[in-house]
């Protein structure tokens, strides 16, 4: 065997994404790039705020010595200053760089946060539909998934959420806006999640931690903003990055974000730090965190995806589709009509558009669709929608 089994059984089941891209690849070469739609992939098509170009040439123009070298494993001390400045006017808590580790991607703080706080077989207990990636992290550090069904509007359920803690329990991961629904938590959710851990604590005896990941944060739409996990979640940590919001996924830059209320912060910073160095990420690019030093405040044009969403929801709930109206990200989560969301994708494909069913997400009877993608293809995309929508009675 070239490789360990379990990999091999993980590469067998599990990129959807992965598949259907390759599926893109087939079909724009024989019908063309324009004429394949394909709707799998949340890769920004936004290019990064003019502040940002700034900034690179500034610091390109000026080359400082010793820009390159190791620096903390936490990363530059004014680059979490400038970060914990920001997250602490918008709490109001005592945030400082000491609570505050730079990371390679969110993708990157999520794998820290999880092999410091995840002993041997422990549950990662996850609302449902869910990004995939986190069923492999929480595996990468010996830990389990543990789903839970979300209600049909998306919304966490609390009873359910109730019952799925339990002495295993270490972790409640949650992810605001939704990649895949776009749904946004609000601050009563976020407060009533905060209650049921506290009891949740006191009953089990043992600190159960609220990872928030929150790369779409500032990706929101109609005047919403995304209530911060400080302020209603003791044991809170927030992880994030800057893929999203300054369009920069290529460049690995994030963070991980320590609610200064949690009792053992600096162990945890501690922690997270060692972590950070030996899974090998060492520390978070050196330019791109000076580069974003500056730019804690901007963000991408979000009105270029607001305009993509408003089409694509118009669209397909005029053709009968049921889908949540997304509030953040750049993702819509339409139910098929029928129950079997892969057999509804492959069907789709007949029309050249190209989904990721549901159950890649750990749910079923749905499918995703990224619309970061160019608005003219959107709109050649419109009649395939009408045609697929034909082959059904919606
Ligand atoms: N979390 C969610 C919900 C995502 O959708 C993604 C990327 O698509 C990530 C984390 C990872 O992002 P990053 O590029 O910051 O590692």
């Amino acid at each position: 065997m070239p490789i360990a089994q379990k990999i091999e059984g993980f590469l067998s089941s599990s990129s959807w994404i992965r598949r259907m891209f390759e599926e893109g690849e087939k079909l724009r070469k024989i019908y063309g790039a324009d004429k394949v739609y394909d709707f799998t992939l949340g890769n920004p098509d936004v290019e990064p705020p003019e502040s940002f170009h700034r900034e690179l040439l500034e610091i390109a123009g000026k080359p400082v010595p010793g820009m390159h070298r190791y620096m903390s494993n936490a990363g530059y001390v004014e680059t979490r200053q400038a970060i914990a400045g920001v997250l602490a006017e918008e709490t109001g808590k005592a945030v400082t760089p000491e609570h505050i580790i730079m990371t390679c991607g969110a993708g990157g703080g999520l794998n820290v946060v999880l092999k410091t706080l995840l002993n041997p077989g422990e549950e990662v207990v996850v609302p449902t539909p869910y990004f995939v990636e986190y069923r492999f992290y929480a595996d990468n550090h010996g830990g389990k998934i543990k789903e839970v069904a979300s209600g049909n509007d998306f919304q966490p359920d609390l009873a359910a959420l109730d019952n799925a803690i339990g002495p295993q329990t270490r972790v409640v991961l949650i992810n605001s806006p939704n990649n895949p629904t776009g749904v946004v938590y609000s601050a009563e959710t976020l407060a009533a999640i905060g209650r049921l851990l506290d009891k949740k604590e006191k009953e089990l005896g043992a600190p159960i931690y609220l990872i928030s990941d929150e790369p779409y944060a500032k990706i929101v739409y109609d005047g919403i903003t995304v209530p911060s996990v400080f302020n209603y979640i003791k044991n809170s940590i927030i992880v994030t990055s800057h893929s999203k919001d300054l369009a920069l996924p290529g460049e690995r830059i994030g963070y991980i974000a320590i609610n200064p209320d949690i009792q053992d912060a600096p162990l945890l910073f501690e922690g997270f730090v060692f972590c950070n160095r030996t899974l090998g990420f060492v520390n978070a690019p050196a330019l791109i965190q000076r580069l974003v030093t500056p730019l804690q405040r901007e963000r991408v044009d979000v009105n270029e995806y607001r305009a993509k969403r408003d089409l694509l929801y118009n669209h397909l709930t005029g053709l009968g589709f049921d889908v949540v109206k997304p509030m953040g990200a750049f993702y819509l989560f339409p139910r098929c009509p029928i129950e079997d969301d892969v057999e509804f994708v492959r069907t789709a494909q007949k029309y050249n558009l190209l989904l990721v069913p549901g159950s890649g997400f750990g749910k079923r009877g749905y499918f995703r669709l990224s619309y970061c993608m160019n608005m003219q293809i959107i709109r050649n995309s419109l009649p395939a929608f009408e045609q697929l929508a034909a082959d059904y009675t919606l």
